[in-house]
């Protein structure tokens, strides 16, 4: 039997993929740190889809004390020996946000003109049942493996991967070889393959003045207005200073957005004596993280100086990874698999960041971000489109396969 039939097989399960992912993510799997139970009961659930393949599951659980059982769990399964294709996908998801803007419960997925709406259809449970439903097809259309193959099920990838994928990554469980699929980015008609991300910097500033009464300001040294102007300056020089462009990515420049802004004082006659706020920065490849916090501290001295008042810089987090080469055994034959399967052109692409490509890129391994989404995750009304359900399963099971 080859891929043909396998490929067929694929449109036959169509309706059971839908009621699988329905199920899943019924059991929502929310982190500790969003103030949910984590993953344990969809890992039961999962564990269970992936033993009627036939397969052993395998449990890599972390340890995490926030929660009444204490762990994160991590599902693997291998199939095969020698150098191996590995699956990565989540099992975690963010909360739903505004309840009253969803078009259905969204624990309680429902399909709405080919879209199965709820949280965590697209992200990342339509990967997880694509990438089951491919190996189950290959099974049915008795199409042996062309390779040995991996599936890792996760925790944690949406506040770090601390008890995830970086988890896995100290439990001597890949080799030198391995490659992975990561299925967790994806454009509208599948045609962009991630080979690349931007370091993550996050830069928390406090300024510190001294707080007063607003009828006397001589008296203060207002911490707001120190801190207004470092954030102008650092949104006027940080562009011009790291100016270079690569069109790998999109958008093509290094970006630093002020985002998040802590409260200072609760009443209007009051000078606040602190103001804490932050950058998040999406560096090309090409600079280093370290150059951008020093030009940031220097912006910050000559803010000091002229305000008269403390200013403290802290990166809270900061991730950055080699790219995966265009030309990696992987990505070509990802690119070759679309073509072959999909009849789509695809190119390699880069991100702002923020994929568990990241440490696996930093461990070494070469890694595909792939999958074909409308991009819906963390939104009110995320949804999965059946048919990319469908189609991102027929990709998956080619590449299982091997080469044509
Ligand atoms: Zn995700």
């Amino acid at each position: 039997m080859g891929i043909d039939e396998t490929l067929d097989r694929i449109n036959k399960m169509r309706d059971n993929m839908v009621s699988t992912l329905t199920e899943l993510c019924r059991i929502p799997a929310i982190g500790p740190t969003n103030g949910g139970e984590g993953e344990v009961k969809k890992a039961a659930f999962v564990q269970n889809l992936i033993k009627d393949l036939g397969l052993k599951v395998e449990r890599f659980d972390a340890p995490d004390k926030r929660l009444p059982g204490g762990k994160r769990p991590n599902l693997v399964a291998r199939v095969g020996k020698g150098p191996r294709l590995w699956f990565l996908c989540h099992m975690d998801i963010v909360p739903p946000g505004e309840a009253k803007g969803w078009r259905c419960d969204p624990f309680d997925p429902k399909v709405f003109d080919g879209r199965l709406y709820g949280r965590g259809t697209e992200d990342n449970g339509q990967a997880l049942v694509s990438v089951l439903s491919a190996y189950q097809a290959l099974l049915k259309s008795k199409t042996k493996p062309g390779r040995a193959l991996g599936f890792a099920f996760v925790s944690d990838e949406e506040t770090g991967s601390t008890f995830g994928a970086k988890h896995l990554l100290t439990q001597d469980l890949f080799e030198p070889k391995d490659v992975f699929v990561v299925p967790d980015w994806g454009m509208a008609e599948g045609d962009e393959v991630e080979i690349a991300e931007k370091s993550v910097l996050w830069l928390k500033i406090t300024v510190t003045g001294k707080q007063g009464h607003a009828s006397t300001p001589n008296e203060a040294v207002n911490a707001h207005r120190a801190g207004a102007f470092l954030t102008t300056a650092i949104d006027a020089n940080l562009p011009g200073k790291f100016r270079a462009t690569d069109p790998l990515f999109r958008p093509w420049n290094s970006t630093f957005e002020p985002t998040k802004h802590e409260p200072n004082v609760p009443n209007v006659n009051t000078i606040p004596g602190e103001d804490v706020f932050y950058f998040d920065c999406r560096v090309l490849p090409v600079y280093k993280t370290k150059e951008v916090v020093a030009a940031v501290q220097a912006l910050a001295d000559q803010t000091a100086q002229t305000f008269g008042v403390k200013v403290v810089l802290e990166a809270t987090n900061q991730e950055s990874s080699p790219p995966t080469a265009t030309d990696a055994p992987i990505v070509r034959e990802l690119l070759e698999v679309l073509r072959r399967v999909r009849n789509l052109r695809a190119k390699p692409v880069g991100i702002g960041g923020g994929t568990v490509a990241g440490p696996l890129r930093e461990e070494g391994f070469p890694c595909v971000v792939w999958s074909t989404t409308d991009e819906t995750g963390h939104t009110v009304n995320e949804y999965a489109k059946v048919d990319n359900l469908v189609a991102d399963a027929k990709v998956f099971a080619a590449l299982m396969a091997g080469p044509a």
